[in-house]
């Protein structure tokens, strides 16, 4: 409960015991005295009587009669009794001292009881215990006027007075309950919403926003409960919204392929995306430490940071490349960035990391190939136009001279028309120029159709081939020259690079929906670092102390791009001098399956 209606009760109900206190006790009194007074009249003419009695029997001594009835008298009603004549000469006194008669209260009540017949009063009295009340009363005694004064002394004054404050108080308590119960019930009005707003409240500042659910029955209440609910509407509103942005932002950071760190002014980071956690190997460990206490747990980001630092300074746009311990090249661009509500003020930097290795890789592959294609190129064209210049002077060669010069243009020739088809070849798979129409055709026949125009250069170098076909039909859907391109290069590539003298097999077999074709040779094999980029265009394997193979490293990227077309896969099994095995697998359609 509030203290101000703590004291304010308390203040309350002292005012009601005080007043009703007051109240009781003065009535009381009143009571008293006029009861007294209304005796004292009768005790008076009482007196009187006996008086009269006595003084007018003869030979009666006049003081000392008055002096005997007054003690007598004094012990019956009980009460002091003093009698005086007109000129307040003391006739009798039966217990004060003569000096007490004459004081002042005293005198005054028979001086008022001269005037007025009778008179009287309440006093305190010196060496009388508890109030005492006076009466006065002028009568005619035996035709001279005296006054008899009665003082009666009210000795359970103090035992009144403890029952009226008993009586007052427990009015107080009456009242004091009553009100308390009275403010009680207004206060659990007030109260029980107050309280809920207060829970609601306390659970909103720690984020539980939750409408009030209470009848008030309080106009002002309500309005205040209303406006706490709209306020949680609002507050809802804002944090869906909130969320709906923070989430967007987060699924967008989240996805992004590129690295985003963001530092403030004071070059602390203050965001880091999973792509930037990973490319830069930090876990959350690392980041707290780095957040914390301005740890920088590897050089990388030791780096990233002096870029920001630099960037902070001057908010000029830096960028450079950077390893990590992946052999990651990454790509840094640091750039300053403004807040939002400051627009021209800068509030920290921004630092985009990329994965370049890749782009670096094929860039570099792309020099590589364009040194290989233009050397390529190059010595078949040097060689036709140094026989070309010598066939001009054909008149001075001898028929086989010029025979052999015509067959080494010719085979040069060759050899530029492949590399150019190949490249053309290429770009149309890559581009999916798709114009030829599709055909269903036997697997088998290709095979051997390539081995008729192939295994004769096999020959050549005293390289042998077998051939293993299914006794049933594989029938395949699709462009029978593209199917012709995978047999080539796959058979063409083991002739290449198989030894003389070497083997070469080549099978053809079914696996429930799948056809699987799998050329195998004797030759050089290929390392297990190459293996995983030999599908990779412009790529060639480097061959130490091998005889160079020519080739420009597209053929089996294109062999693959094919299979691709054909929903198959192709993997490869070699290891270094011990030969390679190329597999391809290719599904059959249930249409085809049909068709057979
Ligand atoms: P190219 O033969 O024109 O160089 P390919 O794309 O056909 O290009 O082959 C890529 C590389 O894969 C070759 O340079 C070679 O090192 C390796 N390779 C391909 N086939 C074989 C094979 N049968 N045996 C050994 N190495 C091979």
């Amino acid at each position: 409960m509030n203290k101000r209606i703590h004291l304010g009760l308390i203040i309350l109900l002292s005012l009601i015991f005080i007043i009703s206190s007051l109240a009781f006790f003065v009535f009381n009194i009143d009571t008293v005295i006029s009861q007294t007074r209304v005796r004292g009249i009768s005790d008076i003419r009482q007196i009187m009587i006996e008086l009269n009695k006595s003084l007018s029997t003869p030979g009666t001594d006049r003081m000392e009669a008055f002096q005997r009835i007054a003690y007598e008298q004094s012990i019956r009603i009980p009460a002091h009794i003093i009698i005086v004549d007109t000129n307040s000469n003391l006739l009798a006194n039966s217990f004060l001292k003569a000096e007490d008669i004459n004081g002042r209260y005293i005198n005054a009540d028979i001086v008022d009881a001269k005037e007025y017949g009778i008179a009287g009063s309440a006093y305190r009295l010196p060496g009388v215990p508890g109030l005492s009340v006076t009466v006065a009363g002028v009568q005619e005694l035996l035709s001279e006027p005296i006054v008899i004064y009665l003082i009666y002394s009210i000795e359970d004054f103090q035992g009144l007075y403890r029952a009226f404050t008993a009586f007052g108080l427990g009015l107080v308590l009456v009242f004091s309950s009553m009100i308390l119960l009275i403010v009680l019930y207004i206060q659990r009005g007030y109260q029980k919403p107050i309280r809920k707003l207060i829970q609601h409240t306390s659970a909103a500042v720690h984020g539980g926003f939750s409408k009030i659910t209470i009848d008030t029955g309080n106009q002002e209440l309500s309005k205040l409960v209303l406006n706490f609910n709209s306020l949680v509407d609002r507050y809802n509103e804002l944090v869906k919204s909130d969320n709906w942005k923070y989430s967007r932002i987060n699924t967008l950071l989240s996805n992004l392929n590129t690295g985003i760190i963001m530092v403030n002014l004071e070059n602390e980071i203050i965001l880091v995306n999973p792509r930037a956690e990973s490319l830069l190997n930090l876990n959350k460990l690392n980041l707290f430490n780095v957040r914390r206490n301005n740890e920088e747990p590897n050089t990388i980001l030791k780096e990233i940071l002096r870029i920001t630092r630099k960037v902070n300074n001057d908010q000029q746009s830096k960028s450079i490349s950077l390893n990590n311990s992946e052999n990651q090249i990454l790509e840094v661009v640091a750039d300053s960035i403004n807040s939002k509500y400051h627009p021209y003020e800068p509030s920290g930097a921004l630092v985009i990391l990329r994965d370049v290795t890749e782009i670096r890789r094929m860039e570099k592959l792309k020099d590589e190939f364009v040194s290989n294609v233009s050397h390529e190129l190059r010595s078949p064209l040097t060689v036709i136009s140094g026989f070309v210049e010598t066939l001009k002077s054909w008149k001075t060669l001898s028929e086989e001279d010029r025979t052999t010069a015509l067959d080494i243009v010719e085979i040069e020739t060759e050899r530029l028309k492949k590399l150019i088809s190949e490249l053309l070849h290429l770009s149309r798979i890559e581009g999916r120029m798709d114009t030829d129409k599709f055909e269903l055709f036997n697997a088998a026949d290709i095979i051997r159709e390539v081995i008729t125009v192939l295994a004769p250069l096999g020959e050549k170098k005293g390289i042998s081939t077998e051939v293993v076909l299914p006794d049933s039909e594989i029938i395949v859907s699709g462009v029978s020259l593209w199917y012709r391109q995978i047999v080539y290069n796959l058979y063409d590539n083991a002739i290449k690079y198989t030894n003389p003298e070497g083997s070469i097999k080549i099978r053809l077999s079914r696996e429930s929906n799948i056809h699987i074709l799998e050329v195998e040779d004797s030759g050089s094999g290929i390392a297990e670092k190459d293996i995983k980029h030999i599908f990779e265009r412009f790529y060639r394997a480097e061959r130490p102390g091998k005889n160079k193979v020519p080739g420009s490293g597209l053929g089996l990227t294109i062999t693959k791009y094919i299979i691709e077309e054909f929903s198959g896969t192709i993997s490869v099994k070699s290891s270094d001098l011990k030969g390679s095995v190329f597999s391809v697998r290719i599904p059959q359609e249930d249409r085809v399956k049909s068709e057979t």
